[in-house]
């Protein structure tokens, strides 16, 4: 099944439990709008998309990401996503999704730059604070959200932070955005742990990635006391049965080390240095409690599901379960902690920087945090009474959830 049959079947699944004919959610199948553009950059054509799913909600919202293999399919499915996890957690938004073909590491800053902007020229008629707000994804972060803004503002003569969310502090960014998506996915996996009688020290973990969302979440984790003990990105990772010295590892990885060159390890044994290297491919298959795609889609697959042994998946990374591994897994007694509610904290607090834009306010780390983990508390709750009540998987319930907010 390709991602975006799943969507639909999984949208299917709901509206049967909630009793809903398939024509009172047929507006769900089709994306309301997908731009795809081509324009020249050094004598390449490089191609872009923005997928508006649907503004039942709201106005489109969702990230843009640079990776090559980005297609209509997956934008498409991307963008669908965004439309139930901003129902999930209640943010005014629909979904959106968008981006370029493209590999970043093979252009410079200056031309990353001119790119970003021949882009935005291009979908400048379909975004704006009231219409479709961006947001970094994959590959793409606050300073690319800061171009836009300033190619955005230039066209339409009028300076709009609130065009697009995730930029930095100085342009109008929101404190606790970048660390968002960690913060919640380690929110929710709190709970979960608690309803399971597991605490945090009992609790170790290995995360794939090690970039916005994989590092803070890491080092969330690490502040409350879990175990992380195996990280990898895409060029090498370490484990150490001890634990990871997260904060190290961070600064490190910040000056740009690789992970594989680095073993800031924890406990007695760590003078030893038995660190082990990993890949990011078999990273999640530690023999650990928790294991978390952090990074791209499609990590855990028929491929590898076998070999997973952790009995929690937290999916940080959009679409990084497949639903052939999902239905394995869970046959085996695993729990999948969906996306759609793992990494929803982006969105939450893209939506209070956006707000924050509108009435020209600045609100301070604490106050944007404890009205995250309320969201995100709220978001939870819901879930997972659905899922108990109804006895569906964690996915099935927040499909359910969405769907009875966007038929309201
Ligand atoms: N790219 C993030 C996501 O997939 C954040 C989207 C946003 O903040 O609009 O949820």
């Amino acid at each position: 099944m390709n991602p975006y049959q799943t969507f639909i079947s999984n949208l299917e699944k709901a509206g049967e439990k909630l009793g809903k004919k398939p024509e009172d959610f047929e507006v769900l199948k089709t994306p309301e709008r997908i731009i795809e553009v081509n324009f020249e950059f050094n004598g390449k054509i490089i191609r872009g998309y923005r997928v508006q799913h649907n503004s039942k909600l709201g106005p489109y919202k969702g990230g843009l990401r640079y990776h090559p293999d980005l297609n209509l399919n997956e934008a498409k499915t991307l963008a669908a996503l965004m439309t139930i996890k901003n129902a999930i957690v209640d943010v005014p938004f629909g979904g959106a999704k968008g981006g370029l073909a493209i590999d970043p590491q093979k252009y410079s800053k200056e031309e990353l730059k001119k790119i970003t902007e021949l882009f935005t020229q291009k979908i400048a008629d379909f975004i704006g604070p009231n219409k479709d707000i961006p947001a970094p994804d994959v590959n793409t972060n606050s300073e690319i959200m800061g171009w836009i803004v300033q190619e955005y503002s230039k066209i339409v003569g009028k300076k709009m932070p609130a065009v697009v969310t995730g930029k930095d502090l100085q342009d109008g960014g929101s404190e606790g955005r970048e660390e968002a998506t960690g913060f919640s996915g380690a929110d929710i996996l709190d709970k979960t742990l608690a309803t399971l009688n597991k605490k945090p020290e009992e609790t170790t973990v290995a995360i794939q990635g090690f970039g916005n969302v994989g590092a803070h979440l890491a080092r969330e984790l690490d502040k409350r006391g879990y175990k992380v003990v195996a990280i990898a990105e895409a060029n090498g990772g370490i484990s150490h049965e001890d634990g990871i010295d997260i904060d190290k590892t961070f600064k490190a990885t910040i000056k740009r080390e690789i992970l594989k060159n680095t073993c800031y390890c924890k406990g007695e044994k760590c003078h030893l240095k038995r660190c082990k290297i990993v890949g990011a491919d078999n990273v999640l298959e530690q023999n650990v409690d928790v294991v978390a795609p952090a990074a791209i889609n499609n990590q855990i697959t028929m491929h590898n599901m076998k070999r997973i042994k952790a009995k929690i998946i937290l999916e940080l990374a959009n679409n990084g379960v497949s639903a052939e591994a999902e239905e394995y897994l869970q046959k085996q007694g695993v729990m999948v902690i969906p996306d759609v509610l793992a990494n929803a904290g982006g969105v939450t607090v893209s939506y209070f920087e956006w707000e924050q834009n509108l009435k020209k306010q600045k609100w301070t780390r604490a106050k944007v945090l404890e009205m995250l983990s309320e969201k995100m508390n709220q978001g939870w709750k819901e879930v997972f009474k659905i899922s108990k009540d109804k006895k569906v998987s964690l996915r099935e319930a927040c499909y359910i959830l969405a769907l009875k907010k966007l038929l309201k």
